[in-house]
């Protein structure tokens, strides 16, 4: 990350070079002074975005109305933002208006909290008009200006508080704390998709426990997307040991909490994609067959490697026996198939079998069967044995 800050350093350098200011920004200078991986950088300048599509030669307008543009530079990207201000938000949802201002410690007042209103010049000199330095060294999490005005204007900085706190395990302040108690209701205004994003982030933090309890304690789960109709699930979360990995992982466990909400109402109410849904079903299909059949082979090999470790965080907050990663990968790499496609017989061979029969959906339950039978070990992958399994079997 120190590299991937002389970088940033460079594109500043440049833009200074036109007479203009330009800044480090927010989570990445909080994340620097936390010696804390650097996911991505944004940079904020008093340069309009027309002034910067003229400076750097690869810019991709992502955001002109908002001040912001994309600049590529050796394949990395940087957001690159004008200093503004917003002001309005009649809805609780946008600001009514975005006007650019030409100082940066106006544009660091409309940041949510101290510990992210922070901007590092290309000295690495941090100008900290709030405090957010020593509220890092003190672990707590405080909003910028008046807690209760600023969660009005956007209600979703509740769960920002909530997912920061997972993940920097830090405490929010009293006064924020008690704000955000207060306004909690008015997530309800936001748009579903937004709160996603930050309760995947605080599912996956490794203060999770921290985070959760904070959640509780604010009251913010009574206004989440169909949590807030499931006093169960809401009280299994508070037993939760371990991170889950994915948003995917918390809807299957909330519903093997409660059967008789299906998957499907998770996903509408939180808006998942379909890969999201039909990952949620598997996980679930691979928990019954390990939990009610104990047939390791087969959960195994119907759990893409991508589902692994939500898995095992699912099973793991049902059961007390022990599951790992590395157990699964061992089983994994050991299996005698990897999919149907390296099975030793086809569609084709199935109907040789019986040749008296026509074409219908019995060939494909009877390449099932021979594919869980292998991967099983109860038959080889050979196509005579095969054959003659099937034929003993007539499916
Ligand atoms: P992460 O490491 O998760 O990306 P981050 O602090 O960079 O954390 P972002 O969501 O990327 O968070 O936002 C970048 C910056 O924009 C924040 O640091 C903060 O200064 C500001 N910001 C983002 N969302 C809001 C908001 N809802 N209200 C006020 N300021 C915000
Ligand atoms: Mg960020």
């Amino acid at each position: 990350s120190k590299w991937l800050f002389s970088h940033a350093f460079k594109i500043i350098e440049q833009i200074e070079s036109n007479r203009f200011q330009a800044f480090i920004v927010g989570g990445a200078v909080r994340d620097y002074l936390l010696n804390r991986p650097i996911s991505d950088i944004d940079i904020a300048t008093d340069a309009l975005p027309a002034d910067i599509m003229k400076i750097f030669d690869k810019v991709i307008p992502t955001g002109i109305k908002h001040g912001t543009v994309l600049v590529r530079s050796q394949q990395l990207s940087f957001e690159i933002t004008t200093f503004r201000k917003e002001s309005g938000y009649q809805d609780h949802r946008h600001p009514d208006s975005v006007t650019f201002v030409s100082d940066i410690e106006e544009d660091l007042s409309r940041r949510d909290f101290t510990m992210n209103a922070l901007a590092m010049a290309r000295n690495f000199k941090v100008i900290d008009p709030f405090g957010g330095e020593s509220d890092i060294k003190a672990q707590i999490i405080r909003m910028v200006g008046n807690p209760n005005h600023r969660l009005q204007e956007d209600p979703l900085r509740m769960m920002r508080a909530v997912r920061f706190s997972s993940q920097l395990g830090f405490a929010v302040d009293p006064i924020t704390l008690k704000a955000i108690q207060k306004n909690a209701l008015l997530l309800e205004h936001i748009a579903v998709e937004r709160i996603a994003v930050e309760w995947e982030k605080l599912l996956t933090g490794s203060y999770m426990r921290k985070g959760l309890q904070l959640l509780l304690e604010t009251g913010i789960h009574s206004h989440l997307p169909l949590l807030s109709e499931h006093v169960e699930v809401q009280n299994q979360l508070k037993k939760l040991k371990v991170p889950f990995p994915s948003m995917t992982a918390f809807i299957a466990w909330a519903h093997l909490l409660k059967r008789n909400t299906p998957i499907s109402a998770w996903s509408r109410k939180w808006k998942l994609s379909n890969q999201q849904k039909k990952d949620a079903n598997l996980l679930v299909k691979v928990f019954d067959i390990l939990y009610d059949e104990n047939q390791w082979k087969w959960a195994v090999y119907l759990l893409p490697e991508r589902l692994i470790s939500s898995f095992v965080a699912v099973y793991t907050s049902f059961t007390k026996q022990p599951i790992t990663m590395e157990k699964i990968i061992d089983i994994k790499r050991n299996l005698p198939i990897n999919s149907r496609a390296q099975l030793d017989i086809n569609g084709k061979d199935v109907m040789k079998c019986f040749p008296e029969r026509s074409k219908g959906p019995w060939i494909q339950k009877n390449l099932e069967r021979v594919e869980q039978a292998v991967v099983n070990g109860e038959i080889e992958n050979d196509s005579k044995k095969i054959s003659e399994w099937i034929l003993n079997e007539r499916f």
